[in-house]
C-alpha cells in the first residue's frame, strides 16, 4: 500500500521545526520571512531571512509573522509555511500527498486556526490537523495523554509561555502568557541600559541570557562574566562593558515572577484529583525558554511541586505533532482538521 508521508510541524514564534515520520526532524529554522516592501515578493525565509533582520536596505523588510504567541500576519505565516513545506516535500510526497499535523500556540484564534489549515492544504497536504502546543509537548515528552491522569505542561517559547493541565486526551485548564524568551531578552536589555548606561541589541541580550543567564544562582554555581559591546548612552560612542551572571539573574526576576504567577494561577483552579497526579508526576517544562539555568529549581521552590525539565525540551512539540498523527483516534475530538473545516 502506498501512502503519503506523515509530517509534523511545530509552528513556533521563534522557530519552525518539521518532523517527517521515519526521518526525524528534517528542518529547524527561525520563524522569519523577508520580502520586498510594496510588491510583497518573498526574498527569503528562515535562517537566511533571520540574518537580514536589522540589516536590510530600505525596500526589503524582514519580519516575524508570529509574535507573542499569536499570528501577527496571516499572509506572511502562510507564505513562510509554504516555503518550508516545499523544502521538505520529496517528489513522492508531492504525489502521495502527506498528512500534516501542526502545533500552534494555544493563543491562536479559531479564525487563524482555520486559516493555517487552509494554508497547509493549499501547500499540498492531503489532510491537515492542528493541535495545541502543550498537548503536542506532552505527547512528544512521552506522556500518555489518553489516560485519566492529570499532567501539567509549561512550554516556554520565544513569544509565549503556554501552561496547560491535560487529562484524558483533552486540555482541562490552560493559559497563554505573553512572557517568554523574548521578554527575558528585553528585560536584560532594559537592565543593561539602566544599570550600565549601555544600549544593546536584542541578539546580544539573547546571547547573554544563553551564555551566562540563570533564574537563580545556587551557592555552588560559579559567578561568570561576559564582555559585551554596545553604545554608551552618555557619550553616544561604542563601548565594551563587563556583565556578570548576578546582573542577569536580577534582570530576569520580573518576567520569571510573572511565569510563576501564571503557573500558580492554573494550579489554583485545577481539580484536586488532578493536582494530586501533578504532584506525583511533576510539572513538565518544555520549550527553548525552559533551558534557562535553574528555572526548574525556581519554579519548584515557588510552587512546592516537583518540576521535570523535558529531555528534548526544544524538540518536544515537533516530535509530539508527528506522534499525534498516529493517535488520531484519541485526539479527534480536540483537533481542528481540514476534514471538518473544508466541508463547511
Ligand atoms: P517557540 O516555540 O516560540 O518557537 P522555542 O521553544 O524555540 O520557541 O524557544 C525559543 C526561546 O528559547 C528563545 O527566546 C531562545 O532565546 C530561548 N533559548 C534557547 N536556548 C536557550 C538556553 N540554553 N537558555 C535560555 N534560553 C534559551
Ligand atoms: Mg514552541
Amino acid at each position: 500500500m502506498f501512502r503519503g508521508e506523515d509530517i509534523g510541524i511545530d509552528l513556533g514564534t521563534a522557530s519552525v521545526l518539521i518532523y517527517v515520520r521515519g526521518k526525524g526532524i528534517v528542518l529547524r529554522e527561525p520563524s522569519v520571512i523577508a520580502m520586498v516592501q510594496g510588491t510583497k515578493e518573498v526574498k527569503a525565509v528562515g535562517a537566511e531571512a533571520y540574518r537580514m533582520i536589522g540589516r536590510t536596505p530600505a525596500n526589503i523588510v524582514a519580519a516575524k509573522p508570529l509574535r507573542d504567541g499569536v499570528i501577527a500576519d496571516y499572509t506572511l505565516t502562510e507564505q513562510m509555511l509554504t516555503r518550508f513545506l516545499k523544502k521538505v516535500l520529496t517528489p513522492t510526497s508531492r504525489f502521495f500527498r502527506p498528512q500534516v499535523m501542526v502545533g500552534v500556540p494555544s493563543g491562536v484564534t479559531e479564525v487563524e486556526r482555520r486559516a493555517v489549515v487552509q494554508a497547509i492544504v493549499e501547500a499540498g497536504a492531503k489532510r491537515a490537523f492542528l493541535i495545541d502546543e502543550p498537548m503536542a509537548a506532552a505527547i512528544g515528552s512521552g506522556i500518555n495523554i489518553a489516560e485519566p491522569t492529570g499532567s501539567m505542561v509549561v512550554d516556554i517559547g520565544g513569544g509565549s509561555t503556554d501552561i496547560a493541565v491535560i487529562s484524558l486526551g483533552g486540555i482541562v485548564q490552560s493559559t497563554s502568557l505573553r512572557i517568554a524568551g523574548n521578554e527575558f531578552d528585553e528585560a536584560i536589555a532594559r537592565y543593561i541600559r539602566t544599570h550600565k548606561n549601555l544600549l544593546i541589541g536584542e541578539r546580544t541580550a539573547e546571547e547573554l541570557k544563553i551564555q551566562i543567564g540563570a533564574a537563580k544562582l545556587r551557592p555552588e554555581d560559579p559567578e561568570v562574566t561576559a564582555e559585551i559591546r554596545g553604545r554608551d548612552l552618555i557619550s553616544g560612542l561604542p563601548k565594551t562593558v563587563e556583565v556578570s551572571s548576578v546582573d542577569i539573574v536580577e534582570a530576569l526576576q520580573e518576567p520569571i515572577q510573572k511565569i510563576i504567577e501564571g503557573v500558580k494561577g492554573i494550579l489554583e483552579i485545577t481539580p484536586p484529583e488532578l493536582i494530586s497526579d501533578i504532584i506525583d508526576r511533576g510539572i513538565l517544562l518544555t520549550g527553548g525558554g525552559s533551558l534557562l539555568r535553574n528555572l526548574d529549581l525556581v519554579l519548584r521552590e515557588a510552587t512546592g511541586v516537583p518540576v521535570v525539565l523535558a529531555e528534548n525540551a526544544i524538540e518536544a512539540v515537533a516530535l509530539g505533532t508527528g506522534r499525534a498523527l498516529e493517535m488520531l483516534h484519541v485526539l479527534k475530538d480536540t483537533l481542528v482538521s481540514s476534514d471538518n473545516i473544508l466541508k463547511r
